[in-house]
């Protein structure tokens, strides 16, 4: 198996853009990463392999069930391995836990560091899309009088291990980015998987659509019901928390902005979080201790899913624009 050492130029500078009433920031600190570069040791790697038409014939087919973050970046790090790829997903269009104008999700340094040893070009849209908050201030405070309890640092570490800055992006923007890099060769979809067939020498994936499709390994990427963990070990409820999330999304660009990226105000069986997710909108989140609801009420504005770290979560999203 190959291995090779990655390095890369970490030369973008921190700045702030400002677009009428939008601020978005994104780029390494200059003072910390101007001139440095980082390096990433991966086996094998973006370009590594060049397959001659007889080791097309060897390639392993690897068949994965799910187009979701996980199922696409493994399905990109595996087409950069060389390996024959194919995602199979039931729906592109239901990004889970969003509702329905796609909230925002945190990506931090180490995640940010795997997708550029995977694919720099990617790693480096998400950062030039995202906007970064761990040059701010984030961290605890207290949910009555905003006294900050403690403080999370996530410039230091970053900066010290060379990594690229905890960014927030858009669901949707980094979907199409991965969607984009993985390409429609690889991907399928509307391509639900309903059962698969394990033979002595390959796997069978048998899809809603009747289609049937042959590879060497099977991937279970598609999420907290999983089909195939469900085949494999047998179908497991996931425990509710005690806690239902509430989350909006709104155009608002607080006074503080440039001081404070990710703020979680602390109450007794409650919390709630206000974070800057760029282009100029804040993203607020509150988590309440309530029993759970088993249903989707108020059809089109709240959307209600039950999340892996087992809490049921309603997404409020306002639209103040
Ligand atoms: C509200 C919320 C906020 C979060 N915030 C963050 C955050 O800030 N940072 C962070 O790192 N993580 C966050 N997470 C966790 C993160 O979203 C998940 O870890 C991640 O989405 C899991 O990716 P996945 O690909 O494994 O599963 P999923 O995202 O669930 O994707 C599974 C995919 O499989 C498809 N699928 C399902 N069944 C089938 C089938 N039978 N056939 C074909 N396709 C199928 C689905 O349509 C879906 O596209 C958050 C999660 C939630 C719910």
């Amino acid at each position: 198996m190959a291995s090779m050492q990655i390095l890369c130029a970490c030369t973008s500078s921190s700045h702030v853009q400002q677009q009428g009433s939008i601020r978005y920031r994104y780029g390494y600190p200059s003072e910390k990463m101007n001139g440095r570069r980082c390096s990433v040791r991966v086996e094998g790697g973006n370009g590594m392999v060049v397959p001659s038409s007889e080791e097309e014939k060897r390639k392993l087919r690897v068949l994965v069930a799910g187009g979701g973050i996980g199922g696409l970046v493994f399905a990109l790090a595996a087409k950069h391995k060389g390996y024959a790829v194919k995602v199979f997903e039931k729906d592109l269009s239901a990004v889970r836990g969003e509702g329905r104008n796609r909230g925002p999700i945190q990506l931090l340094s180490n995640a940010l560091a795997v997708l550029e040893a995977i694919d720099q070009s990617v790693a480096w849209q998400i950062m030039e899309a995202g906007c970064v908050t761990a040059n701010r201030t984030n961290g605890l405070a207290d949910g009555l009088s905003g006294e900050w309890f403690g403080e999370f640092d996530l410039l230091t570490p970053a900066s010290r291990k060379r990594l690229p800055l905890t960014l927030v992006i858009c669901r949707m923007t980094l979907q199409d980015i991965l969607v984009n890099a993985v390409g429609p060769n690889i991907l399928r979809n509307k391509s639900k998987v309903v059962d698969f067939i394990q033979e002595p020498s390959k796997v069978r994936v048998i899809l809603e659509n009747g289609e049937q499709h042959d590879g060497d390994i099977l991937i279970g990427a598609d999420g907290i019901w999983s089909e195939v963990r469900s085949k494999l070990f047998g179908r497991q409820e996931a425990n509710y928390s005690g806690f239902t999330c509430y989350s909006g999304l709104t155009s608002y660009v607080p006074p503080y902005i440039d001081t404070i990226g990710y703020r979680v105000f602390l109450g007794m069986n409650q919390y709630f979080v206000a974070t800057d997710v760029g282009h100029g909108k804040m993203q607020w989140y509150a988590f309440h201790a309530e029993p759970p609801s088993n249903y989707p009420f108020l059809e089109g504005i709240f959307t209600l899913c039950y999340v892996e770290f087992g809490f049921y979560v309603k997404f409020f999203v306002l639209s103040f624009y």
